[in-house]
Formats: C-alpha cells, structure tokens, sequence
C-alpha cells in the first residue's frame, strides 16, 4: 500500500499559531481586539508587532514567512517599543497623539545613515538635507522632502543620535495621505530599551539590521501591528467514534506529516488538525499487543503515520498525482481505512534504532525482505525485530515497505469518508 501524503497550500494556519502564540499574554489580558484587516493577497512576509499589555508601549516584534504554503517564523520575537501612548484602534491614529497606528500596512523603503545598506529592500540613504514633514497644513505632509529646512513642521531624517541607523517606512496613511491622520511611522532603532517612541515601533540596532538582512520586496512584506490578522482557526480533528488514539510510553508520537520532515517538505496534517495518531479498534487491540511485547523488551514503536484523512489523502494527490508515490484516492489507501501504521523503533529513551532506510524510501532496500550488507546487518536485525512483534500480534507487513503494517482483510473496512 503506497502510503504518502502531499499538501495543499494551508500555510496561513500555522502562521496563526504562530502568532496566536506570540499574542497568547495579550489576549489573556484582555487586550483590544483592533481586528486589522487580513493580510493581502500575495503576502508571503510578515512583521508581527504584538504589544505586552493594553496601553504598553513595550511590545514584541516578529517575523513570518510563507514558505511551502506554511508560516515559518524566521525571526524570533524580539523586544521592542511602541509610541508613548501606546497603540491607537483601527483608525483612530492622529498627529501628535504620541500612539502607533494598528492594522496591516506594507513595508517601503529602508533608510538609514550609511551609502549603502545591507537589505534587498529599496534604500535610501538620508542625508543633511532630508526631513519628513509632519504638519498636517504642509502639501507635503507624511512626505520625505529633501532641500531647504521647510517651512512646515518637520523631523530630521540625519539626526544627532543613532535612532535613524537604520529605518524602514511603514505605509501608513501614505496612499492616499488623510491630513492629521498621523506621520513618520518607521520602524527604526530605539533610543533605550524602555524608551517609548511617538508613533513609532522601534528595536534594537542589532535586531533592525537583522530584519533589514531578511526582508523581500518579492514577498510583499507587510507589518500588523497590535494583533494578528483575522484568519480561520485552524480546524479541530473530531475522530470518528471506531477510531481509537494511539498513545501511551510504549510509543514515540513522530508523525512525519504533522512536520515538515517528509517527503514532500511540507505539513500536511496541520490544515487538517491531525495532529495524533488514530486506527481502527481492530487495528488498535492488535498495535496495542505489539507494542506491550516490544516495550517489555526495552523499546517503543515510532508512530510515524497512522490513521488519514480521505481529505488528506486527495490533497496529497493534487500535489502528486503519481501512484508511484501516492495513493489514488479514488481507490483510498489502508491509512484512509483506519488500519494501517507506519512506524520503527526506539530505544526506552526515544532513540530511534538504525533501519535499512529512512521513512518513505522509494528503492528497493525498502523492501520488507530486503538484504542487508554485512556492515548493516544490525539495520537488518532491527527490522526483523520490529516485524516478528508486528506480525505475532496480527498485523501484516507491506513487501515493499518495511514500516508499513495493517489488518489482513483490509477491504473488508471501508475508506473513511471526512468530508
Ligand atoms: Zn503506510
């Protein structure tokens, strides 16, 4: 039984955990909801600006990004600090109000103090000459202008201290410009760890040169600040009433497709909320049997795949609609059935022991009866160790894959319907 997955593009959820882990202390406190707007079609990059507490102006900043249609997060949270006043709701940021503005706005460009700047954003080095202007009465109000000192209220953008190193626009309230909606909104270096900024978010030299370095106009970069972007939750898994968790000491819980270290790079299960291993009863009682004699003998069955979802199952196959690799669903695999396991083996302490191949191997010395070479015969060893228990308690090896097990019998089950 082929046994693969593949996955459809659901990355957006695991960027939600992503972020729902970085807000979790804010949310506990009952922090304003300022419901930014989702982030926009083609964004593959995000700063997440969380604030600690309602009012702080200390926060955390983050950096997102969709790779393989999953959030990976490439930059760990950071400190960071916001206006004195802390954030203003969705639209209510004003000139002068000493808050930074909520919501999702694209990056612009990077500025800073040196000729050259070490970013693939566009940059822009700012000089003696340069100001951005703050007056609202100004035609150029929130605009960069460089010449003469203007008329109009203004701020240098060559100033005295180190603030402006390195400085990224925030498109805020830039596209069109509303007159006393607020101005000069940048990411840029803070002055002390605990000093709050007028409007904007601020961090330390280190951390802003190391977002400068991972920032990609191709990715469309974006920052939501002061909550995450609306998106569905992802979904919870509610198993069918015959299928039974998998779990306890006799096993190590490593499902290959909960992760993305599979065949396909990617995480198949998290869109789908599977995140346990699941069988059919009658493939539980006899995994159960195997797993007792096994753990007796000082070791644990590695659960690397175990019950999968129909729905999964024709993902996988959008992504490789190849019968080599996966399952056509149309026919659904003993996984979709509830009663086949991929698995190996581990020490008690969660070691894995030394196999023919890794899991999802496709050559030949994946084969269940495959020989090993004399300087391999412990890989051998072990996955006769594993099959003699398997098949004691029931369970049937699969010829070309030495970690695939099931129920003999299997169409006598019936692939499980998801959606
Ligand atoms: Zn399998």
């Amino acid at each position: 039984m082929q046994t693969k997955p593949a996955a459809p593009s659901f990355g957006i959820i695991t960027a939600i955990l992503l972020m729902a882990g970085a807000l979790a202390p804010a949310v506990r406190c009952g922090m304003p909801a300022a419901a930014p707007a989702p982030l926009p079609t083609g964004t593959r990059q995000a700063v997440l600006v969380v604030p600690r507490a309602p009012g702080s102006h200390t926060a955390t900043l983050s950096l997102v990004e969709l790779e393989g249609g999953v959030w990976r997060e490439r930059m760990a949270p950071v400190p960071a600090v916001l206006g004195r006043a802390g954030i203003a709701p969705a639209g209510a940021k004003r000139e002068g109000d000493g808050k930074t503005p909520s919501g999702v706005f694209p990056l612009g460009i990077a500025f800073g103090y040196g000729a050259t700047c070490d970013t693939r954003l566009p940059y822009r080095m700012a000089g003696p000459d340069d100001y951005w202007i703050d007056d609202p009465a100004s035609p150029h109000y929130n605009r960069w202008v460089r010449g003469p000192r203007p008329a109009f209220s203004h701020e240098r953008l060559r100033r005295s201290d180190a603030q402006y190193t390195y400085g990224i626009v925030v498109e805020y309230n830039t596209a069109p410009v509303t007159p006393g909606a607020g101005s000069a909104i940048f990411l840029h270096v803070w002055r002390a760890p605990n000093t709050p900024t007028a409007g904007c978010v601020a961090l330390s030299e280190t951390d802003m040169a190391r977002l400068l370095r991972l920032l990609d106009p191709s990715l469309r970069p974006v920052v939501a600040i002061g909550a995450p972007p609306a998106q569905p939750a992802p979904p919870t898994f509610v198993p069918a009433p015959h299928l039974v968790e998998i779990s306890g000491p006799e096993y190590v819980l490593d499902l290959r497709y909960n992760t993305d270290n599979n065949f396909l790079g990617r995480n198949v299960y998290a869109p789908h909320g599977i995140t346990r291993c699941y069988l059919h009863r009658d493939a539980a009682a006899r995994l159960t049997a195997a797993a007792r004699d096994l753990h007796a003998k000082g070791f644990r069955i590695v659960l690397w795949d175990c019950y999968r979802p129909l729905s999964v199952q024709r993902a996988m196959w959008r992504i490789m609609p190849n019968e080599r690799y996966v399952a056509n669903p149309a026919k659904g695999s003993n996984h979709n059935r509830g009663i086949a396991v991929d698995c190996s083996l581990a020490r008690a302490d969660g070691r894995e022991l030394p196999m023919p191949t890794p899991f999802d191997d496709f050559s030949e010395r994946a084969a269940v009866n495959a020989r090993c070479s004399s300087d391999a015969a412990e890989r051998c060893r072990n996955r006769d160790l594993l099959r003699g228990a398997m098949e004691r308690a029931g369970l049937e090896p699969y010829p070309s894959e030495w970690w695939h097990y099931q129920l003999p019998d299997a169409r006598r089950y019936p692939v499980l319907r998801d959606e």
